[in-house]
């Protein structure tokens, strides 16, 4: 099944179309990364997906339900951006207790018991009352994953999360949000401008130039083409 979809969509600013009739699908379970040079549309995708833009054409679909209009949190999705940090004056436990804000925690558990829950499942067992700081670079991307994931949503948004990190801290970590994905079978689109990462990870891969989709497939198909 398709778990979600955008036929058609553009954004403008301007004069300029930061994405220029982008039509995908999303399978659900599906690891599906955006792939392409700065500026060539995929956060702005990525917003769209997450409700954070609107289009100025087109539709973003989830299942069957046209979310035009639907806030980020009513749309059931986790969004982990390049740039959206960690409170520091929040325990670890705290910020990933604050993506439970709109939410309460799925399943028939208790607040502490959901973070504990995320905090297992991050690979970051007892770090509870850590504070943000005593943490390293990937570490901190991990709690912030776990916040994202708190209110179990549907889909997952992951914008550059690696950008920041080392090579090696950088492989390592895609290895851990890959096996994370896996495990709550999560469908998970996924943006960034680096080859290498798209071809490890993903299921599927979209290429996209100059806010165009040029390509859909496996990435093994993609980066074999000339
Ligand atoms: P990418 O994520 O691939 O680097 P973006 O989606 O961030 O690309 O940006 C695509 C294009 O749209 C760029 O040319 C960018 O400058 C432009 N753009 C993105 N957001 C805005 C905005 N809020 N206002 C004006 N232009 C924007
Ligand atoms: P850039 O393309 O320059 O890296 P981003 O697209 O990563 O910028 O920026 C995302 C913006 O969206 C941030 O400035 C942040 O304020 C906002 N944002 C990101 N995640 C959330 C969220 N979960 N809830 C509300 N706002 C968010």
């Amino acid at each position: 099944p398709i778990a979600l979809e955008l036929a058609d969509v553009t954004r403008r600013y301007g004069d300029t179309a930061a994405v220029d009739g982008v039509s995908i699908r999303v399978r659900q379970g599906e690891f599906f990364t955006l792939v392409g040079p700065s500026g060539c549309g995929k956060t702005t995708t990525l917003r769209l997906i997450g409700g954070f833009e609107a289009p100025s054409s087109g539709t973003v679909r989830f299942g069957d339900r046209d979310v035009a209009g639907v806030p980020p949190e009513d749309r059931d999705v986790g969004v982990v951006f390049q740039n959206y940090a960690l409170f520091p004056h929040m325990t670890v436990g705290e910020n990933v207790a604050y993506g439970l804000r709109f939410a309460d925690p799925p399943g028939d558990v208790s607040r502490e018991e959901r973070v504990t829950e995320l905090l297992d499942l991050v690979d970051l067992p007892g770090m509870t009352d850590r504070d943000p700081d005593e943490l390293s670079g990937g570490q901190r991307q991990r709690v912030a994953i776990a916040r994202a994931l708190a209110p179990g949503p549907e889909v997952l948004l992951l914008d550059e999360p690696m950008s920041a990190l080392d090579a090696k801290l950088r492989e390592r970590l895609r290895m851990q949000v890959r096996s994370i994905q896996r495990e709550l079978d999560i469908t998970t689109v996924y943006v960034t401008h680096d080859q290498e990462e798209a071809l490890a990870v993903s299921d599927r891969v979209a290429v996209m130039n100059a806010g165009q989709v040029e390509q859909v497939d496996t990435p093994r198909r993609v980066y074999r083409r000339p």
